[in-house]
């Protein structure tokens, strides 16, 4: 078969195919700009791992209290070494970028401190970590306080109402670099270094940490390379390359992390414990792979905003903007569509292509959300998935990609869905 007849043996129609063809011909040059980024990334990796002397040995699983475990070891000094901080704290034992961010947080905050966030609502399942919907164990329940400063309509920082907010309680302030399930724009490093700057020009001892979740290796540099004091994020999403089964990182300075630890297993046993449990040879591979993996997911998500954003739908970031995480967000504006949306990415996956996503309601989100996903590790969003609340503006989160061809091809089949049900015009 040919490649437009395995095309259509899959369910793309030569219509579809010509579109996004004709779509992805024009986009050239930026893919050339983004594999420049990707080399630059993949050396830095590779640096890290020569520099500590990554070994065979290291793979070897330890089991019980984990003490001694040399790849865990190594691998925190690398992940240190890639974002260029004192210490890091890379486990299994970190359930998720929740996880991690909650151990951030708690850790480094303490009765009567006052968190920041000074780029507007978090990430929804943050809400309750901090208190701001009430939880059990929250931030709040231990009385950490929380001030939240707005960004500006344009986007912009609003330096005022941040100096007005910095008090002095205010210990941590918490910037988020991915928009998440809003449609505000992403910040790039450079931004947060601007934001970092500020912050430290009113109190030089304020911690800060930014979540970084989905903005690992879209640029050349790191937030902790700006002035950050803790970076934080998931390994099912872009630093585990796809491979790593399940973890979180922390990187940051030395106290920041050993409270991370002390809080992670518990005060004076830190990072001695945690036995890797064999996994450190997927978490050192995909790391490995993880520049790459970026590379495919950032060159589908810009070929789904010059899609979507030709057929006349609200696009974040928009066609030709530059890129600071992985994420697009499309607004699609009836549920409908983003409905069918979710079953084009889920038909088009390897894994449980032949299910159909439904909205429910997830917890730690306020809205039923509808998730597509047909992944090897359950959730990786490093994977090819969207998501997204069923609620205004019904935009679609679509992320992830082990490898461009296929998110090329979910992309054709989130359209050929929403044309085979007759929700846009279409005459091609
Ligand atoms: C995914 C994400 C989180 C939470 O990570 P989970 O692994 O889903 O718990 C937090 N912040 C941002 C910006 C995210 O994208």
């Amino acid at each position: 078969m040919t490649l437009k007849e395995y095309y259509q043996t899959l369910g793309i129609s030569p219509g579809v195919y010509d579109f996004a063809i004709e779509i992805e011909e024009g986009l050239k040059e930026r893919f050339k700009a983004i594999d420049q980024v990707t080399e630059l990334n993949q050396m830095k990796v590779l640096w890290a791992m020569q520099k500590n002397k990554l070994a065979e040995a290291h793979f070897t699983a330890t089991t019980g209290y984990g003490y001694n475990d040399l790849g865990r070891e190594t691998l925190e000094k690398v992940y240190a070494d890639i974002f260029k901080t004192e210490d890091a704290l890379v486990r299994p034992q970190i359930t998720c970028g929740t996880h991690a961010l909650a151990v951030a947080l708690s850790s480094n905050l303490r009765p009567g401190d006052e968190l920041l966030s000074p780029v507007g609502k978090p990430y929804d399942t943050l809400e309750e970590v901090i208190g701001i919907r009430p939880s059990k164990g929250s931030l709040k329940e231990y009385g950490v306080s929380y001030r939240q400063v707005d960004l500006l309509p344009d986007g912009g920082f609003d330096f005022d109402g941040i100096k007005k907010a910095i008090n002095e309680k205010t210990k941590l302030v918490t910037i988020q670099r991915s928009k998440g399930y809003a449609t505000r724009p992403t910040l790039s490093v450079e931004r947060i270094g601007e934001l970092i700057s500020f912050v430290k020009s009113i109190k030089p001892d304020v911690i800060c940490m930014v979540d970084n979740c989905y903005g690992e290796f879209v640029e050349e540099k790191e937030p902790s390379e700006v002035g950050a004091d803790m970076v934080v994020g998931s390994l099912i999403k872009n630093p585990g390359g796809g491979l790593a089964p399940v973890g979180g990182y922390i990187c940051g300075t030395k106290e920041c992390i050993e409270n991370a630890a002390y809080r992670l297993t518990s005060p004076g046993l830190g990072k001695e414990v945690g036995a890797s449990l064999g996994l450190n040879d997927k978490l050192f591979q995909g790391l490995f792979l993880a520049p790459c993996v970026v590379n495919s997911a950032l060159k589908g998500a810009i070929l789904a905003a010059n899609i979507y954003e030709k057929l006349g739908f609200p696009v974040i970031p928009n066609g030709t903007e530059s890129r600071h995480d992985i994420i697009q967000a499309v607004e699609l504006g009836k549920p409908e569509l983003l409905i069918a949306f979710c079953e084009g990415i889920q038909a088009a996956a390897p894994v449980d292509s032949y299910v159909r996503p439904e909205p429910w309601a997830m917890p730690g989100y306020d809205s039923d959300v509808i998730m597509a996903a047909g992944a090897f590790v359950s959730g990786s969003s490093i994977e090819l998935s969207a998501d997204g609340p069923l609620k205004e503006p019904y935009a679609v989160y679509f992320q992830g990609g082990l490898t461009y061809p296929h998110v090329k091809f979910g992309i054709m089949m989130s359209l050929q869905k929403i044309v085979e049900k007759g929700l846009i015009p279409w005459e091609k």
